[in-house]
């Protein structure tokens, strides 16, 4: 009887220990993404493959810079949305030391690859334009070109017209990076081809969209998280994360706010 109610107990145990297993293991991977100030961000997918954004990991708010492109030791891509120097940012430096291929569009490309890029790093295989669609990465990751309301040159270069991007992430988050913009009715076209979990939005006014618009554009695409970038790294960028927090709620958003400090990895 003794000896029942200790296997009885045992098996109890076991299968409690089964319920509790989450569907997901919890040491599944996660898709990773840092902000290092301004519109730079790094995103790493579950299988490991490293994605810049606009890295300008340099830039004037970020005080390690220097120490973060020095780290920088693998990447698979380096994505530009145009051809601004706060855009373009370390793309060069990157480009070089990981042999990361260059996505942008065909204009930009070739402007960055005047500006020291390594050719043989941009090809038809990561270009595109409006409307496009690639798929990256043996199908990691699929890229899809956004329109923004913007110029670009790069360093004098012709490089096309500004965009911003819609990454989505194989098993993993669909992540828009507005790039520079204004606010445009037709963003809500980017939700309509697909939910949009995490939406890097430019909030610093002057240049590109303020929090008041910003908080209009988070309405048409319907993310579930709003990550605010390009304010507060020159005085000019008055945009604030609380100016956007007030005029989200105003708006009635469901999006919850996650303003990240610079440096800050976040999972998805
Ligand atoms: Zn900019």
């Amino acid at each position: 009887m003794k000896y029942f109610a200790l296997t009885l107990a045992c098996s109890l145990l076991a299968t409690t220990a089964l319920a509790a297993e989450p569907k997901v293991p919890a040491t599944a991977a996660r898709t990773a993404i840092t902000w290092y100030g301004h519109a730079a961000f790094k995103i790493v997918t579950p299988a490991g493959k490293i994605l810049f954004v606009d890295p300008w990991l340099k830039n004037p708010a970020n005080k390690n810079g220097e120490a973060d492109l020095a780290a920088v030791d693998k990447a698979d891509l380096v994505l530009v949305t145009h051809g601004h120097f706060d855009h373009v940012g370390d793309a060069v430096a990157i480009g070089k030391k990981t042999g990361a291929k260059l996505v942008a569009t065909f204009d930009l490309g070739n402007a960055l690859v005047a500006e020291g890029y390594p050719k043989e790093q941009f090809g038809f295989d990561t270009t595109g334009n409006a409307g496009g669609e690639i798929e990256l990465l043996g199908g990691e990751v699929r890229v899809a070109f956004i329109p923004a309301v913007h110029s670009s040159d790069a360093s004098g270069h012709a490089a096309g017209n500004a965009g911003g991007f819609l990454i989505s992430v194989k098993g993993g988050p669909a992540i828009y990076h507005t790039g520079d913009t204004d606010l445009f009715g037709d963003m809500a076209l980017v939700a309509e081809h697909g939910k949009v979990d995490v939406m890097l939005v430019c909030i610093g006014d002057r240049f590109t969209m303020g929090p008041r618009r910003a908080a209009q554009a988070v309405q048409l695409v319907k993310p579930t998280t709003v990550i605010p970038m390009h304010f507060g790294t020159f005085p000019v960028l008055t945009g604030t994360v609380e100016a956007l927090d007030k005029a989200l709620k105003q708006a009635g958003a469901k999006a919850t706010l996650r303003a990240f400090k610079i440096g800050e990895t976040g999972t998805f």
